[in-house]
């Protein structure tokens, strides 16, 4: 995908005052994700990878590129449509995605209904048990309205209606930091535990490094629009390369472990209606030069992950400690 129009009356009336009708809200993202694996898109609000998941369920269109899933581009107006069953996505707020009026078990069974995947009523009702038993919930529970359940188990409602039309790509947009720390663990533990059994591809949207490293096995980090690092979870646990994924690390609240006191990225996201030039982390970054100021890095190799930055392709990077989580 390389970027989008924009339709919101806000962000067309600042663009407006700048002179210009579009912004590049995701540009020059490229990545593939294995069938069954879990790639993680992180960064600060404002950073695009909401954007990212929008494009890849077909929300949204980009305006260059293209989303291909199984082989199909999602702009042909027949494979989005063929698609779409195979495809679901989770929102960040379990409570405002599910209709309050409804009773659980017609919420689950709507997409069931939707695909015409099941004929007779007494299979849609078995199958929305099934579906309640699998995301750790009672066949019972289908006759109550989401006010009656807790953001966890509104959660866990979430999953089962996505999972009612047999998909096998999730993308999920922040889909438990809306939650308690200890009801995030149990919820990435069950999205975990049916990516297993169902052979489930994710698509995992977070501001969080330390609820991604719990479900990846890659990772982006995105920053304005761009991807600033690709790597495979471990590896960026263990050594992360790019200045910004750096300062995020040290952002991660380690107070359970070490007793340290949560540090901000230093500095405001820049707007991406006017980002820096050259690398937009340049006014953040510790490591800038002047070549930083003029030129905008691309993602290159650098061991077992994709950096954008000069100073890893310059060798520079060790002059910025790494955080205290990858030591
Ligand atoms: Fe920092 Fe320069 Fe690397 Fe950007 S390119 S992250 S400014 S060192």
């Amino acid at each position: 995908a390389r970027h989008f129009d924009v339709s919101r009356p806000l962000l067309q009336r600042a663009l407006a005052r700048e002179g210009r009708r579009t912004l590049r809200a995701v540009d020059g993202i490229s990545f593939a994700i294995p069938k069954g694996t879990t790639l993680s898109l992180v960064g600060e609000s404002g950073c695009g990878k909401s954007t990212v998941a929008r494009l890849c369920v077909g929300l949204y269109a980009p305006t260059r590129g293209a989303v291909v899933f199984d082989g199909r581009d999602l702009a042909q107006a027949r494979a989005l449509a063929d698609q779409r069953r195979r495809m679901q996505m989770i929102f960040q707020d379990p409570y405002a995605s599910l209709n309050p009026r409804w009773r659980v078990g017609d919420i689950i069974a709507e997409p069931i209904r939707a695909f015409g995947l099941v004929g007779t009523r007494a299979e849609q009702d078995n199958r929305v048990a099934e579906l309640l038993t699998q995301v750790g919930l009672s066949p019972l529970d289908r006759v109550k309205f989401p006010h009656e359940f807790s953001g966890g188990q509104r959660q866990r409602i979430s999953i089962a209606r996505a999972l009612s039309s047999n998909p096998e790509f999730l993308v999920c947009d922040e889909p438990t930091s809306a939650l308690d720390v200890s009801v995030q663990a149990q919820i990435l533990n069950l999205m975990k535990e049916l990516q297993q059994r169902l052979n489930l591809t994710f698509l995992f949207i977070s501001h969080n490094l330390a609820v991604v490293r719990q479900v990846s096995d890659r990772i982006g980090v995105m920053y304005l629009g761009r991807l600033a690092e690709l790597s495979p979870a471990e590896t960026l646990f263990r050594r992360p390369r790019h200045p910004y994924t750096r300062a995020l690390m040290e952002a991660i609240p380690d107070l359970e472990m070490t007793g340290r006191e949560r540090i901000p990225v230093g500095g405001e996201v820049p707007s991406p209606i006017t980002p820096p030039s050259g690398c937009a982390f340049h006014p953040r970054c510790p490591l800038a030069n002047d070549r930083c100021k003029r030129e905008r890095p691309d993602l290159k190799p650098a061991g077992d992950a994709m950096v954008a930055c000069h100073a890893v392709e310059e060798g520079r990077d060790d002059a910025m400690p790494m955080p205290a989580i990858a030591r």
